[in-house]
């Protein structure tokens, strides 16, 4: 049970001061999951990325131009627009002259807020046109009591969508409220040496920062967060291993005959990589322990033969095999390529959905309870209480870190001593990986297949997007299918939607309805449609925020645009490339860059042209990353993660490692002081679900 300390913060946002049922729903679209809806906690952990300084106060003279300002004013005259153009307040201070700008503004609005005559604190940035100093739409406009009101720096948060940002500054506000007091799970000293705040006072600090620094990934604050949550991480890892220790697993050895014949079926020779991990994966296959073991490799690299091969193994030994995708995209996706290899070894294969017809379902189920279907592909569909196996020998999870822990664990639950292969295209830096993802087992295919055509990768300023624009027409006249990926927006107004609709519109004007959209915010149902348009080739360019789906392969599609490529990571560079070049046609990715682009920024580029190799382009990201370069927006945590970056805080995560080694050698049910606390840090970063391995055990 949870402590009841900690109901305020599962309460719904709706219960916080000032959110009414729309904004609840809003913040439910952003910080919800399929597990259960947004509450305050998700609220308090959504933390800023960016902040404006509010700090500076010059006089109109001393403004500078291009930056942030908050200045005192004298209104003197109102200049409402003439046939179009803007409103203008006309303001002074003594030192100089401000010209207010208001597009599409409400006059009585304007004439109430800014009277003649009047003091005002404007806030927001301050530009020159025609030699004039002007504030297009001053973020603020108060007096001298409101001044009182304006935070030292204001937070940045992403959003979505018709979520205003002084909603969301409102719902962390009432959330940091509702905050009980906790106490400190870590070690006295531990936390004194790094000069850190405790949890609350560190969330307190990103969500109401006092300086810019404050949220910088690399402050004290940030870091305690990110610690907290490795540490939560590491505790539940190291419980679920133990789980998974006691249930010792069967030897499931095979004959080879089916594998043999899957082989004899394929089109193409193993590679070397493909075939080192079959045997590291057949050797647990068949050892009296239970398998837990990772199989890394790029998009394309190969990943799903293999885990064909160990599935027929499985079910040379007697047993069925499992996979579970995290969208029905992929799981369609593994279905197709899996079942004509299955079929021609005589094996039967099954998919299995969150819209499958009552029928099919009813079919499925009947043929897994009886033991005549072999292999099931599905969402995690396949977890849910009326799939009954009638003896499951190994559970494949690809893209394991998109599931909860619960839903990784209960596939593996379906069965005796099921083997578990967890798949993902992350390439998870060497050094890093073991730290990771805990005590897991490793193969990893860096090689690609043969008969690739490598993809020539350029970089090119966005000021020459129309040469971009010309050459995807001629492009289009060959043949080609384009994804063109719109990233999120630093505009903290703007949301990701709007600018991949807004790319959308711009290139229907010239392409027309060649042009197709899939972004976050279509149910699947319109996004799997979108996808399979542009699959099918009656779409040829498909727009897209970065949702589209890792794994979804197209491969006649073999142009790849990234635009405002500077604002994402190595590595989600590398994953979105990666949708082209997976067929024999030459591909290429433009990588869009809006300078001014920093040396490292540039750098962080040039690699990508270098090379293909994931695992090489993940050790250099974490190489190069570090210092406050990354422009526009910060990126979210690692994958699985919601503050914790590997680049950045990688050496927490080493003693996260040892500190959750030592609290379970101390406690190992968590039951003694520390450990009571330690269970709280569990329930704040939804790592809770480990604990009922204790109580079950
Ligand atoms: P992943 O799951 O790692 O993204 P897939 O298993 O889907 O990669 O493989 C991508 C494509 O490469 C598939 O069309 C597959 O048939 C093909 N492929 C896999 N292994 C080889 C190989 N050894 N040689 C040639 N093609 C291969
Ligand atoms: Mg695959």
């Amino acid at each position: 049970m949870r402590p009841s300390l900690l109901d305020p913060l599962f309460a719904s946002p709706s219960s916080l001061p000032g959110i009414g049922p729309k904004n609840a729903q809003l913040l439910d679209r952003l910080l919800g999951g399929a597990e259960h809806p947004a509450r305050v906690l998700d609220v308090l952990m959504h933390l800023p990325y960016d902040g404006v300084d509010r700090r500076n106060r010059p006089t109109i003279a001393q403004a500078p131009i291009g930056a942030v300002s908050t200045i005192k004013v004298r209104v003197a005259e109102h200049r409402p627009p003439r046939a179009k153009g803007p409103y203008r307040v006309l303001t002074e201070d003594g030192t100089g002259d401000l010209t207010l700008i208001f597009f599409r503004a409400n006059s009585g609005w304007v004439e109430k807020a800014l009277p003649v005559g009047a003091t005002r604190w404007v806030s927001g940035l301050v530009e020159i046109f025609d030699y004039y100093k002007q504030m297009v739409h001053p973020d603020r406009i108060l007096d001298e009591e409101g001044l009182k009101t304006l935070p030292p720096v204001e937070p940045v948060y992403g959003l979505t969508e018709g979520l205003f940002p002084r909603v969301m500054a409102k719902a962390a506000a009432g959330a940091l409220a509702r905050l009980p007091v906790l106490p400190e799970w870590l070690d006295e000293n531990f936390v004194r040496a790094n000069g850190w705040a405790s949890f609350g006072e560190a969330l307190a600090r990103v969500h109401e920062p006092q300086a810019p620094d404050d949220l910088k990934p690399e402050s004290n604050f940030f870091a305690r967060l990110a610690y907290d949550e490795l540490l939560s991480h590491q505790l539940a890892l190291r419980l679920v291993r133990r789980k998974m220790q006691v249930l010792s697993g069967r030897p499931q050895p095979g004959d080879g005959a089916l594998r043999a014949k899957i082989l004899a079926a394929l089109p193409f020779a193993l590679t070397g990589d493909q075939t080192q991990a079959l045997a590291e994966i057949s050797a647990d296959q068949g050892s009296d322990k239970r398998m837990l073991r990772l199989l890394q490799g790029d998009v394309g690299s190969g990943k799903t033969v293999v885990a064909l091969l160990a599935m027929a193994q499985a079910i040379e030994a007697g047993r069925q095999a499992a996979l579970m995708a995290p969208t029905e995209i992929l799981a369609r996706q593994h279905f197709d390529t899996i079942k004509p290899l299955a079929e021609a070894a005589g094996l039967t294969v099954a998919l299995a959905t969150g819209r499958d017809k009552a029928t099919e379902r009813r079919a499925t189920l009947a043929a897994l309870a009886s033991g005549a279907l072999n292999i099931v592909v599905g969402t995690h569909a396949l977890v849910q209480d009326d799939f009954v196996y009638h003896d499951l020998g190994l559970a494949v999870i690809d893209e394991q870190h998109r599931f909860g822990v619960q839903q990784r664990l209960a596939l593996g639950e379906k069965g005796v001593g099921v083997d578990v292969l967890a798949m993902t295209a992350t390439p998870i830096p060497r050094t890093l990986a073991l730290a990771y993802f805990g005590d897991m087992d490793f193969s990893a295919l860096r090689e690609k297949p043969p008969g690739r055509q490598p993809i020539t990768t350029r970089t090119v300023n966005a000021e020459r997007i129309d040469e971009v624009v010309a050459g995807l027409g001629r492009a289009l006249k060959d043949g080609a299918r384009v994804y063109w990926v719109c990233p999120l927006v630093a505009e903290s107004e703007e949301s990701d939607l709007a600018a991949a609709e807004a790319r959308a519109e711009d290139l229907r004007k010239f392409f027309g309805d060649k042009v197709g959209l899939v972004h976050g915010q279509m149910k699947g149902r319109d996004k799997d449609a979108a996808m399979e348009a542009f699959a099918a080739g009656e779409t040829k360019i498909l727009v897209a925020t970065t949702v589209i789906e890792v794994g979804v392969n197209v491969p006649e599609a073999t142009i790849m645009v990234i635009e405002h490529a500077e604002r994402f990571g190595l590595a989600q560079l590398h994953q979105l490339r990666g949708r082209v070049g997976r067929g024999d046609k030459k591909s290429s990715c433009i990588l869009l860059y809006a300078g001014p682009v920093g040396e490292t920024a540039k750098a962080r580029l040039e690699i990508l042209r270098q090379t293909e190799d994931g695992f090489r382009i993940a050790e250099e990201d974490l190489r190069l990353r570090g210092e406050g370069e990354i422009l526009g927006l910060r990126q979210s945590g690692a994958p699985g993660f919601k503050i914790a970056r590997l680049d950045i805080h990688a050496d927490l995560l080493r003693f996260a490692r040892d500190d959750a080694e030592k609290f379970l050698a101390d406690d190992p049910d968590l039951r003694g002081e520390r450990g009571q606390k330690l269970r709280l840090l569990l329930y704040l970063f939804e790592r809770d679900t480990a604990l009922k391995l204790l109580r079950a055990g």
